[in-house]
C-alpha cells in the first residue's frame, strides 16, 4: 500500500488546518492529511489578532514589538515582522472558514488582556474553548471541501532522496495496521511542540517531541531549542484539576498572585499591575518566592479570584467548571499554582516561506522555532500557528515543486518494544531532571552523554521511537548547555544573569 498527492501535512492541529485551508483556497485540490489526534488546539483558549477597530490605537507593529520584547530579542525579527503584517488577513482567514469569535454587547469583538502583551488582543469564545469550535468547524469543513483525513496515522519517518537531498514524503503506521510511504513533493512538519518529552505536562499525549529527531535526522537545521515555556499558572491541586492551566488572562481580570505572607510579590517588580506581565516574569518571581520558603507544598504559590465577579469566571466554562467539578470553588478560595512544561519556542528553522534548509520540507506551528524567542507571549502560539500556516501556503505556491514526479522506494521503519521500554522511560527522567526549571551545567552534560550512549547504542538503531526522542532530548540539552546565561524561559543556576552579547540563536 502507498499513496501519493500533491501536499501531506503531519498533524491535524490548527497550523495543519491553517495551511490546508489556505492551500485549498489557492487552487491546490490534493491534499491529505495525517494525524493521530488533535494536538495542543482544542486547549486554545486566547488568540491573538490586531484587528483596524480595536479601541485601544493597537496596531501590527505594536504587537511585533510586543513579540520581540517579550521574546528577549532573540525571534527572527523578519519571521516576526511578517507575522504581525499579517495579523488581520489571519483572523480573516479563520472567519471564511467558519470560526466565530465572542463579542461584547455593543456587537464589537471581545479582546482580553493575556500576559505579554501591552494591549487587550485576545480572541475567545465565552461558552467553550476557541480551540475546540476552530477544531469542530474547520475539520468538517475542510473535509467537504475534499481534503483527504487520515485521523489514526502516525508519521514514524521522512522520506528522502539522498541523491537531490529533496524530501519525497513520510512513512505512517495507519490504525496499527503495517507502515506504509505517502509520498508529495511538499511536506508540511505540522506535528506540534516537545512538551511530553520531560514527562508531566499540559500536552496532550498525541504531541511525543520525537519529531525533533525525525527532523534532525532528515537534514533539517533546528534553531532555539533551549526554549522550552512553562506554563506559570497551571493548578496544582487539588487532584482533580491538576494540570489545568489557570488562564493568565485572569490577571487581566483583576485576579492577583500571593505568597503565603498574602503579598502581592509581582508587584515588586511590576508596580503597573499584573495585567499584561510575561510568562517569564511570572515564572522567575514564584520561582523567587519558592525558593525563598514562601511557596506552597507543591512548589507553586496562590492565586486570587475571589473578588472577581462570578459571571467572569463563568465565562472561562473549561476553567470554572473542572474547578467546581473537582470540588474547588475560586470564588471562596485561593487556588494554588505553579509552573509547568506547556509548549516550545523552538523546533525546525524555516525561511519566510516557511521551507526549512531541506528542500520540500516545510514547517508551520510549534514545529518550527525562531519565532517566539526566548519566551511566548500568550495566546501567541495560537495565532502562529494560523499565520504560520497561512503564509506556507502562500510560501509553497511560489516554491513547491507541486508536480515533481517521486518514485516509490522501500519502506524503513525499525520497532523494536524491548528497546522502548528499556530506554524511553529513562529518557524523560533525564530530560525532566536536566531540562526543566533550572539548569545547570552538571545535569545537562550527564543528560548529553547518557542520550549519546543511547543514540551510538545498538539496540537504539532498532527503534526508531527510542532513537529519535534520545536524539531531540540530546540537542535540547546541547543547545541549553550552549547557552551560558539566563534568558527568558531558560534558566541556569550556573550563570543566573542574561548578557547583553549574548544574543545569537544556536542553529543544530
Ligand atoms: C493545555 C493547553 C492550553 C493551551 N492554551 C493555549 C492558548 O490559550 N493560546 C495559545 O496560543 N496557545 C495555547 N496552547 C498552545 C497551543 O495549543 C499550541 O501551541 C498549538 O496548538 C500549536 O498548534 P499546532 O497545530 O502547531 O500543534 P498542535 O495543535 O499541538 O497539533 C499537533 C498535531 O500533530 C499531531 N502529531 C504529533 N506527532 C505526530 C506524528 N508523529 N504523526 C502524526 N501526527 C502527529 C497531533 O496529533 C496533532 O494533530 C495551549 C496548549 C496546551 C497544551
Amino acid at each position: 500500500m502507498s499513496s501519493h498527492h500533491q501536499v501531506i501535512i503531519a498533524g491535524s492541529g490548527l497550523a495543519a488546518l491553517a495551511s490546508a485551508a489556505r492551500l485549498h483556497e489557492l487552487g491546490v485540490k490534493d491534499i491529505a492529511i495525517y494525524a493521530n489526534g488533535l494536538g495542543g488546539t482544542p486547549y486554545i483558549a486566547a488568540i491573538n489578532f490586531v484587528l483596524p477597530e480595536n479601541p485601544y490605537g493597537d496596531s501590527p507593529e505594536l504587537y511585533a514589538k510586543d513579540m520581540l520584547a517579550a521574546g528577549y530579542n532573540i525571534g527572527n525579527k523578519e519571521l516576526v515582522h511578517e507575522m504581525a503584517a499579517n495579523t488581520l488577513k489571519g483572523y480573516e482567514l479563520l472567519c471564511r472558514w467558519g470560526v466565530t469569535f465572542a463579542h461584547n454587547e455593543d456587537g464589537s469583538i471581545k479582546l482580553r488582556h493575556v500576559s505579554g502583551h501591552t494591549y487587550p488582543r485576545s480572541l475567545c469564545q465565552t461558552t467553550n474553548l476557541i480551540g475546540v469550535e476552530i477544531e469542530k468547524v474547520m475539520l468538517t469543513r475542510l473535509a467537504e471541501s475534499g481534503i483527504e483525513f487520515h485521523n489514526k496515522a502516525q508519521v514514524v519517518n521522512l522520506i528522502k532522496n539522498d541523491e537531490s537531498g529533496k524530501i519525497e514524503g513520510f512513512t505512517v503506521i495507519e490504525d496499527n495496521h503495517e507502515p506504509y510511504n505517502v509520498y508529495a513533493p511538499v511536506v508540511i512538519a505540522s506535528w506540534g511542540g516537545v512538551g511530553n518529552l520531560l514527562g508531566t505536562s499540559t500536552y496532550p499525549d498525541d504531541v511525543k517531541g520525537n519529531t525533533l529527531g525525525m527532523a534532525k535526522t532528515a537534514g533539517a537545521s533546528l534553531v532555539d531549542l533551549e526554549f522550552i515555556e512553562f506554563e506559570p499558572m497551571v493548578m496544582m491541586s487539588p487532584e482533580g484539576a491538576v494540570g489545568e492551566p489557570c488562564p493568565t488572562a485572569m490577571l487581566g481580570e483583576g485576579g492577583y498572585l500571593l505568597n503565603s505572607d498574602g503579598e502581592r510579590f509581582l508587584l515588586r517588580v511590576r508596580p503597573q499591575g499584573e495585567a499584561g506581565a510575561p510568562k517569564s516574569l511570572i515564572n522567575h518571581e514564584i520561582w523567587k518566592q519558592v525558593a525563598q520558603g514562601k511557596g506552597n507544598s507543591h512548589g507553586g504559590v496562590w492565586v486570587d479570584l475571589r473578588h472577581i465577579d462570578i459571571n467572569i469566571l463563568k465565562a472561562y466554562p473549561w476553567f470554572y467548571n473542572r474547578l467546581i467539578q473537582s470540588g474547588c470553588d475560586p470564588k471562596k478560595e485561593l487556588l494554588e499554582v505553579g509552573p509547568m512544561p506547556h509548549s516550545f519556542s523552538g523546533g525546525i528553522r524555516v525561511d519566510k516561506n516557511y521551507e526549512s534548509d531541506v528542500k520540500g520540507l516545510f514547517a508551520v506551528g510549534e514545529a518550527c522555532g525562531g519565532i517566539h524567542g526566548a519566551c511566548r507571549c500568550a495566546g501567541n502560539a495560537a495565532s502562529q500557528a494560523t499565520l504560520s500556516g497561512l503564509l506556507c501556503a502562500e510560501g509553497v505556491m511560489r516554491t513547491g515543486e507541486l508536480d515533481r514526479v517521486i518514485n516509490e522506494r522501500e519502506v524503513i521503519y525499525h520497532r523494536d518494544d524491548s528497546v522502548r521500554e528499556k530506554y524511553l522511560g529513562e529518557l524523560q527522567r533525564v530530560a525532566g531532571r536536566s531540562l526543566g526549571v533550572y539548569r545547570n551545567a552538571q545535569d545537562l552534560e550527564s543528560a548529553l552523554k547518557f542520550t549519546h550512549e543511547v543514540i551510538e547504542s545498538s539496540q537504539a538503531a532498532k527503534d526508531d521511537l527510542t532513537s529519535q526522542t534520545a536524539l531531540a532530548i540530546h540537542l535540547i540539552a546541547k543547545a541549553a548547555l550552549n547557552r551560558k546565561e539566563s534568558r527568558g524561559t531558560h534558566n541556569r543556576t550556573d550563570y543566573p544573569e542574561s548578557s547583553p552579547d549574548f544574543e545569537k540563536e544556536f542553529i543544530f
